[in-house]
């Protein structure tokens, strides 16, 4: 059954991405999962998410470093539900290098899965929401879309840049009932973060223990991970009614990370 609400969460099969899905499949949307995985692989999330509610969950492989693929991915969503009401642009990656041993595809690669498919699935979403005169627009930035960090330089060049799409499409959407807001989380235990605790080690040229405590919480002022359902609960209240004058605004959720 189609539910009231229908959301696409890009690379939802893991971490912040899944947890944001989960809460909406709560919440009785209908949610277009995502990630560049085979559908085979991802079957049992799919059912899981599908028992939590009254809508329906699907899953959409579209690999977003892929322009082709990635123009699509959003034309498709609606194609099948009918409509897009809330978009939450989420996935992304990381590269853990100097400047100059950062490789092209590394570069290219990162400014594709989080800037140019947000581009695209934003262009094909407003004109829908414009339509009803309802619409939420997430994207997850990062805490270094806001300040930088050594090493890894396609990443905070990639989410300063989704923090400037996200200001520049909700003045453009403001006068039609569409909210556009980036949500800048500091630290989140997740395989993005597992993933760079080796590749953070080597650069470093520190243990992954000491990495942890010395590189990766040591901006984080509460020396705490943030969990990704805080990042779900603040992606489900700015599509609430309640949130409908935040628009353009960067929301940190950082442990005090950007205070400094
Ligand atoms: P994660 O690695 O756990 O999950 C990323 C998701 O994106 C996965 O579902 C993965 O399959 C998908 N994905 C990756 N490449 C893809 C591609 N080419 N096409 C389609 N899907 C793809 O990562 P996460 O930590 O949950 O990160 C989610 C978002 O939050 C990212 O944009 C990340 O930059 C941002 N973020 C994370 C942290 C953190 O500390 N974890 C902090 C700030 C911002």
């Amino acid at each position: 059954m189609v539910s009231e609400r229908v959301a696409l969460v890009t690379g939802s099969t893991s971490g912040i991405g899944l947890a944001i899905a989960h809460k909406f499949a709560q919440l009785n949307y209908s949610v277009a999962l995502n990630s560049f995985e085979p559908a085979d692989s991802v079957a049992g999330l799919v059912a899981e998410l599908n028992a939590l509610g009254s809508g329906e969950v699907i899953y959409f492989q579209a690999d977003l470093a892929d322009a082709a693929a990635s123009r699509a991915l959003t034309e498709e969503v609606i194609g099948h539900f009918g409509r897009l009401d809330v978009l939450v642009n989420n996935a992304g990656v990381q590269k853990v290098a100097p400047i100059e041993k950062f490789e092209d595809g590394d570069w290219h690669r990162i400014v594709a899965v989080s800037l140019d498919s947000a581009f695209h699935s934003i262009r094909t979403a407003l004109p829908g929401m414009a339509d009803r005169g309802w619409g939420r627009i997430i994207n997850i930035a990062s805490a270094h879309g806001l300040r930088a960090s050594p090493f890894k330089s396609a990443y905070v060049a990639t989410k300063h840049a989704v923090v400037g799409l996200t200001k520049t499409v909700a003045l453009e959407a403001a006068e039609k009932g569409i909210t556009v807001n980036a949500i800048c989380p500091g630290y989140v235990w997740t395989p993005l973060v597992a993933r760079q605790v080796a590749d953070q080690a080597r650069v470093h040229g520190l243990s992954e223990e000491e990495v942890i405590r010395q590189v990766i919480l040591a901006p984080q002022p509460t020396k705490q991970f943030v969990q990704p359902e805080e990042i779900a609960e603040m992606a489900a209240y700015l599509c609430s009614d309640w949130a409908r004058s935040i628009t353009g605004s960067t929301i940190s959720i950082d442990g005090g990370w950007t205070a400094k």
